[in-house]
């Protein structure tokens, strides 16, 4: 992490009809580091990430990547929207298409690169999460995990500044967790900026340079993960851990 800042929140506000779901956030991610947002269930995580892409125009506020706006729906959208890859719990992969076109499909159209090249670098991320020999299969023959790390693939293939991770293992088999946190593990080891919602609270604590802690609208912390595990500071956050520390007591039980 050499401190530079590269994605700014500054004043964002959000609004869904009267629901003010974002009510002034503001953060800046450096470059290379790995910032988890953590909340309570409906507390706007989602939307915060989706603001950070364009996905959603806030009310109020800006967003900066690299010092540029990319709120606003400014006529520079679609080409900063390039620079940060979103993945989803759905992995939306065209059933239609084999993995290799579903990875260089928007290389292709969106970023007018030449086929060959794109599969060239299709190839190698694949051969980096172990799903090379899966290359022209369809998504159906994969499994759950095996597409979410495609889809992975798929936003890494536009060679993205920032990545954003929206719950990506929330609807994986426990079994696959697994296999999808490691990919974005070595993204972090690698040196990927990331911001990443998640409820997997030991791989959290694990990955994060940082830890936001959002409710009611605004962030509540702003905390070192070890800090923010071990001594929460508001009876907000104290509660939200709360909530994940049944298997623990069950554990003790036993
Ligand atoms: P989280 O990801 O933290 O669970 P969300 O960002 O999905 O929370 O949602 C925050 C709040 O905004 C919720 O109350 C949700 O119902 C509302 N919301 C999200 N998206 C929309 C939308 N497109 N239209 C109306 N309300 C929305
Ligand atoms: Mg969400």
């Amino acid at each position: 992490m050499n401190g530079e800042i590269q994605l700014q929140v500054s004043g964002l506000v959000k609004r869904f009809g009267e629901e003010t779901v974002l009510n002034g956030i503001d953060f800046c991610v450096r470059k290379g580091e790995v910032v988890v947002v953590l909340g309570p269930s409906g507390c706007g995580k989602s939307t915060l990430l989706r603001c950070m892409n364009g996905l959603e125009s806030p009310d109020a506020g800006s967003i900066f990547l690299d010092g540029e706006a990319i709120s606003a729906g400014g006529k520079n959208i679609a080409q900063l929207r390039q620079k940060i890859g979103m993945v989803f719990q759905s992995y939306d992969l065209f059933p239609n298409k084999n993995i290799i076109d579903n990875i260089t499909l928007a290389p292709v159209k969106v970023q007018k690169r030449s086929k060959k090249e794109a599969e060239e670098q299709a190839e190698k991320l694949l051969k980096r999460v172990g799903l090379w020999e899966k290359r022209k299969a369809y998504p159906r023959e994969l499994s759950g995990g095996q597409k979410q790390r495609v889809a992975i693939i798929r936003a890494l293939c536009m060679n993205p500044e920032v990545m954003l991770f929206d719950e990506v293992t929330a609807a994986l088999d426990p079994e696959m967790v697994r296999e999808v946190l490691d990919v974005m593990i070595e993204l972090a080891n690698q040196g990927m900026t990331m911001v990443i919602v998640t409820h997997e609270m030991q791989f959290a604590r694990a990955i994060a340079d940082r830890v936001i802690f959002l409710d009611g609208g605004s962030i509540v912390e702003d905390s070192k993960p070890d800090e923010f595990f071990t001594n929460p500071k508001t009876k907000r956050a104290k509660d939200f851990l709360q909530t994940f520390a049944y298997e623990k007591r069950r554990t003790n039980i036993n």
